[in-house]
């Protein structure tokens, strides 16, 4: 057994948040060591965000092109997947090698390690039979991977996850997908619209059931004008494989494809963690943090082990956050001032404590002297790639019904608006904005169109900052834009 190595900060998992702490930290002086079992990027880069991204934006290009027949003459229109498999292949991922990632993180000054990381006691990680001992702390970010429900037989088939969708080099002729939500609803459309008969199967009885029912329906909607099957409230309760398709039984009833794509929800996987050794419950279905990302006494977690959001968005935020609180620990260790100790929330929706103490750098960006920033996450936003987008951000309509708040509803369809009737195809999409209204102040908003998921950002700004529904009624929004629909919908809070 070799002697434990003992370094600042020991980094567990690479993915998005994971190799930004390691990275900024290392940049910041601290020896990092980073641990990845597989690829230094993780998730997003390699098989989500960005290739899934890639495939819609393939897509939604084909869809544009058949919108010249009723739009400006006519346009003959022949899908061919081998454009998007090469970009994914060659642009996105570098056929799934991590080697510019590795060095872009040995670049700004840490070490890498290749392997699965586990904790084994306070301040030490274990990769092999190396121990490294964290001086200042350790970090989790070892994200999660697809849930695969317990359906009789599922187990035993060639299912594919989001990796195998990602990685399709052929497409099949017909795809049964599990799972109506936001990564199931894209993928559907995207291979739907180069020409797969596509099913979606959903248990719930509405796809997109954690957002706003009328944002279900759009997006039902617009899936079925592009010849997908979707199938409500169906339970999955055997699944089988005769060597050329799969067979999903369902209620009395079957649905058979070529190909079945499972996204029914992911999972950390803390089992695997060593949190045991630290006195953490690895039972739990994610990592609880407080608003610092502190997991236990010098741990600290990042990105969807979390279970706060499984965006990017929210891991780079989080990492955020890691990063100048460990600088924060490493000051305080070497006799400087306690910025968390005398901390006071600024401001409410800010998210930001500011405390007696000295100028900090995160790496890269400046939090004012003297403060560290807390999670918040009442702005939350997320976006369904379908098209149109669907975009939204805080509380929906329910959970602020059920939340006891006195709610008031304003909506407007986006063919209502000017630029809606212009766009004309697909005319389909809406704003639709919770408020409350004993603080005047938008507690949610939800953003369907063309461009829903930019429009948000103006939504976001209004819930983050609690701006007064006073001051958005009086603001000047440009015309003919899709965002001035918000408007529209202002007027029609009650
Ligand atoms: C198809 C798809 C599309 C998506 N689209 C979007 C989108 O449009 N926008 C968005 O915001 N989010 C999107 N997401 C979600 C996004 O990918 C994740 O939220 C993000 O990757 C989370 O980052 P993370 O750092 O928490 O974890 P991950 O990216 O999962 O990284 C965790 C890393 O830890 C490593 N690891 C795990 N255990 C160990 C161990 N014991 N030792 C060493 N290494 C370990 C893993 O190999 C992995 O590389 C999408 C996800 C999918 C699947």
């Amino acid at each position: 057994m070799t002697e434990p190595e003992i370094v600042d900060v020991v980094v567990v998992g690479l993915g998005v948040g994971g190799e930004e702490v390691a990275g900024r930290l290392a940049e910041a002086g601290l020896s990092v060591v980073g641990v990845e079992r597989d690829l230094v990027g993780g998730e997003c880069p390699y098989w989500g965000c960005i290739p899934s991204k890639m495939m819609i934006r393939a897509a939604n290009a084909l869809a544009e092109a058949h919108r010249v027949n009723e739009l400006a003459g006519s346009a003959q229109v022949r899908a061919d997947w081998a454009p998007v498999a090469k970009r994914i292949r060659e642009e996105a991922t570098d056929t799934w090698d991590d080697r510019a990632a590795v060095d872009r993180f040995t670049g700004r000054g840490g070490r890498f390690v290749r392997g699965a990381g586990r904790l084994d006691g306070p301040g030490r990680v274990r990769v092999g039979d190396q121990v490294y001992q964290a001086r200042h702390g350790i970090v989790l970010g070892t994200g999660t991977r697809p849930s695969v429900p317990p359906i009789e037989g599922l187990a035993d088939t060639p299912y594919w996850t989001n990796h195998q969708a990602i990685e399709v080099e052929e497409l099949p002729d017909t795809l049964l997908v599990l799972g109506g939500g936001a990564i199931g609803l894209e993928l559907a459309q995207v291979f739907a619209r180069f020409g797969v008969r596509v099913m979606v199967i959903e248990a719930a009885d509405r796809v997109l059931a954690v957002e706003e029912p009328e944002s279900s329906e759009v997006a039902a909607k617009a899936l079925r004008a592009d010849g997908v099957t979707i199938e409500t409230g169906v339970k999955a309760e055997r699944v089988s494989h005769d060597g050329s398709a799969f067979t999903v039984h369902a209620g009395g009833g079957s649905y058979t494809g070529e190909r079945l794509l499972v996204v029914t929800g992911r999972r950390a996987h803390l089992e695997e963690l060593g949190l045991d050794s630290v006195g953490v419950d690895a039972k739990q279905r994610y990592l609880p943090v407080d608003n610092r990302m502190h997991a236990a006494d010098g741990i600290w977690a990042v990105g969807d082990l979390t279970g706060e959001g499984a965006f990017t968005h929210i891991a780079m935020y989080q990492a955020g956050i890691v990063v100048a609180d460990v600088l924060d620990h490493v000051r305080r260790a070497k006799g400087g001032p306690d910025a968390s100790g005398t901390a006071s929330v600024v401001g409410g929706a800010a998210g930001v404590v500011s405390a007696v103490g000295g100028a900090m750098s995160a790496g890269g960006s400046t939090v004012a002297p003297g403060s560290v920033p807390v999670a918040d996450y009442r702005a939350l936003p997320r976006v369904t790639f379908t098209d149109p987008e669907v975009g939204a951000v805080g509380l929906t309509e329910q959970q602020a019904r059920d939340r006891g708040i006195n709610v008031q509803i304003g909506f407007a369809e986006l063919s209502s608006s000017t630029r809606g009737w212009i766009h004309k195809t697909p005319g389909d999409g809406f704003i639709k904005l919770v408020a409350d209204a004993d603080q005047g102040v938008l507690i949610g908003a939800t953003s369907v169109g063309p461009a829903g998921g930019e429009v948000l950002s103006g939504l976001v700004v209004a819930v983050h900052a609690a701006v007064p529904v006073s001051q958005l009624r009086h603001m000047i929004y440009a015309y003919p834009t899709f965002h001035r629909a918000i408007e529209t919908a202002l007027k029609d809070l009650r």
